[in-house]
C-alpha cells in the first residue's frame, strides 16, 4: 500500500529525472545542428506553408509577375528557389507568395455581362473570400464588364450552365430536373441549406456547354456581351437568348442599339465605340419587356480601354476637301445611306483582305491627324492600304452594294456594302467602281481600282468599316470572326 505522501516524492522525483534527461538531449541536438550547420533555431513546421501557382505565358517576365501579384521579385526567387541563372519559359509554374495559404493554379477571365462574385464564385467553385482576396476587391461595383478577374483551379473538367429557379419552384425541382443530386448542387452553389435559394437567383448545374455569362433574368435565358475588354473605336456585340418573346433595350454612351432578331429566340446589336471616347467606366443599362408587361432593369459597369492610338505627321491637302460645307453636305448622304440596319447577316466568318497585300498598311485606324497647319484634330476612321502588289479592290464578305458615290470632293469615288445587322463597308479615294447600285456581292469579288481622288495624298485605298453608324477599327474584322 502506498500513501499520498510517498507518491507524491516518487512523481517529484521521476519529473527531475525527465527534465534532466530532456536538457541534456536539447543540448546534444543543439551541437548537432551546429555540426550540421544548421544554425537556424525556427521550429520545425508542421505543415509547409501552400501557395497558387501562375502558369507562365510566352512575353512574361518574373518582374511582370511580381507586379501582377503585387509582390517582389526577391520573394518570388526566393519561394520558388530561382538564381540569377534560373530562366522562364512558358508553362513554367510560379508560385505566387503574396498569396500564401491559397493552392490550385492561378487563371483568369474577363467579367461578362450580368457577372456577379456569387455567379463567379458557384462557376469556379472558388470561395468568395478567395475571390475577394486575389482580386484586391473593396465592393461589389468594381465588377466592371471587361475587367481581368483571377482565380484559382477552374473546374473545366465539368463545366457548368446556369439555371434559373423560377417563381413558386424548389430547388429540389430544379436539382430533379437538372438530373442532379440536390445535395451535390446545393454544395456546388456554396450553399448551406437548399432552403437559402432564392427565386430568380442563378444556379449552376453540370451541362455538356459552359455558359460563361449569367445573369438570372425572368423569361431570359442567357445574354453576352463579346469582344471583351472593350476598347475605343472598337465593335462589340449584345446577344440575348429567350424562349419567348422579349424586347431588349440597352444603352452605353447615349447610344441605343438596334436590336435584330435572328431566329431560334435569338437578338443581337452589334455596336460601334467611337475612336474619341475617354478611356474609362461606363454604365451599360439594359432592359428586358416581356410579352405581358413584365419588366426587368439592370445596370452594370463597363471598361473602355485605350485604343493606343498612334498621331499621324501633319498631313497636306486640297483646302477644298476641309471645306465645312462640302464636308457636312457629304456626312448628311454617308448618315442616311448607313442608318438602316439590315434585319439580316450577310457575312460569314472572317472579313477578306480588301486589297492585294494585306500588310501593306499605310495608315491605321484612330490615329488622330491635322491637315494644313490646322489644329482642329481629327481622326482616321478606316485602314488605309496602300498601293503594294496591285491595284485591286475587293469585297471582303457578301454584301449588298448600297452606294456606288462617283466624284465625291473629301471621298473621291467611293463604294458602300451593306452587310446587314448594322454592318456596313466603305471604299474611298478608287479611281474606278467596278460595280453599280443594288448588286450583291461575294467574298472575294472584284469591285474597283485603287486611286487617289479625293482628300488623299498618294494612291492608296481608304477602308472603313461602320457599325449602326460608328466607324470601327476595320483590323479587328480582319483578324476575328464574329458569329
Ligand atoms: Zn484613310
Amino acid at each position: 500500500m502506498v500513501n499520498l505522501f510517498s507518491m507524491k516524492d516518487y512523481t517529484k522525483s521521476v519529473k527531475g529525472r525527465a527534465q534532466k534527461a530532456f536538457t541534456l538531449l536539447s543540448i546534444l541536438l543543439l551541437f548537432a545542428g551546429l555540426l550540421l550547420g544548421g544554425a537556424s533555431s525556427k521550429p520545425v513546421q508542421a505543415q509547409a506553408t501552400t501557395y497558387p501557382e501562375y502558369v507562365v505565358k510566352p512575353g512574361d517576365s518574373l518582374l511582370w509577375i511580381a507586379a501582377k501579384f503585387n509582390t517582389t521579385l526577391e520573394a518570388i526567387m526566393s519561394v520558388n528557389q530561382l538564381g540569377p541563372e534560373s530562366t522562364l519559359h512558358p508553362g513554367d509554374k510560379i508560385k505566387i507568395p503574396s498569396l500564401a495559404g491559397m493552392q490550385g493554379i492561378l487563371s483568369s477571365e474577363y467579367v461578362g455581362l450580368g457577372t456577379s462574385l456569387v455567379s463567379l464564385s458557384r462557376r469556379s467553385q472558388a470561395q468568395l473570400s478567395q475571390l475577394i482576396r486575389l482580386n484586391r476587391i473593396t465592393s461589389p461595383s468594381e465588377l466592371f464588364i471587361g475587367r481581368e478577374i483571377l482565380m484559382t483551379d477552374v473546374d473545366q473538367e465539368s463545366p457548368t450552365a446556369p439555371n434559373t429557379l423560377l417563381e413558386g419552384q424548389s430547388f429540389l425541382e430544379l436539382a430533379i430536373k437538372s438530373n442532379v443530386n440536390p445535395w451535390a448542387l446545393g454544395r456546388r452553389n456554396l450553399l448551406q441549406n437548399a432552403n437559402q435559394a432564392i427565386p430568380q437567383d442563378s444556379f449552376y448545374v453540370p451541362s455538356s456547354v459552359a455558359q460563361l455569362d449569367a445573369l438570372a433574368i425572368p423569361g431570359v435565358g442567357s445574354i453576352s456581351i463579346g469582344n471583351l475588354p472593350l476598347r475605343q473605336g472598337d465593335t462589340y456585340y449584345l446577344s440575348v437568348e429567350s424562349p419567348g418573346k422579349v424586347q431588349v433595350k440597352s444603352e452605353l454612351l447615349d447610344f441605343s442599339p438596334q436590336f435584330t432578331d435572328i431566329g431560334d429566340g435569338k437578338q443581337i446589336a452589334y455596336v460601334g465605340i467611337h475612336a474619341l471616347t475617354e478611356p474609362g467606366v461606363y454604365p451599360l443599362s439594359m432592359s428586358f419587356t416581356r410579352d405581358d408587361g413584365f419588366e426587368y432593369r439592370f445596370d452594370q459597369l463597363v471598361v473602355i480601354k485605350s485604343g493606343n492610338y498612334a498621331t499621324d505627321p501633319p498631313l497636306r491637302v486640297d483646302p477644298a476637301t476641309l471645306d465645312g460645307d462640302n464636308i457636312r453636305a457629304e456626312d448628311a448622304i454617308f448618315r442616311d445611306l448607313l442608318a438602316p440596319v439590315t434585319p439580316v447577316q450577310h457575312w460569314d466568318g472572317l472579313f477578306y483582305s480588301p486589297a492585294q497585300d494585306a500588310d501593306c498598311v499605310i495608315s491605321t485606324f484612330g490615329s488622330r491627324r491635322t491637315y494644313n497647319d490646322d489644329p482642329k484634330i481629327f481622326y482616321h476612321t478606316g485602314l488605309d492600304l496602300g498601293y503594294c502588289k496591285g491595284t485591286d479592290v475587293y469585297a471582303p464578305a457578301v454584301g449588298k452594294v448600297v452606294g456606288a458615290l462617283p466624284g465625291l470632293i473629301v471621298r473621291g469615288n467611293t463604294i458602300i456594302i451593306d452587310h446587314g445587322l448594322g454592318v456596313y463597308t466603305i471604299y474611298m479615294h478608287l479611281e474606278e467602281i467596278l460595280v453599280e447600285e443594288g448588286a450583291v456581292v461575294e467574298r472575294g469579288q472584284l469591285i474597283g481600282v485603287i486611286g487617289t481622288t479625293g482628300r488623299s495624298t498618294g494612291p492608296h485605298l481608304h477602308f472603313e468599316v461602320d457599325i449602326q453608324g460608328t466607324p470601327v477599327n476595320p483590323a479587328t474584322w480582319l483578324r476575328r470572326a464574329f458569329p
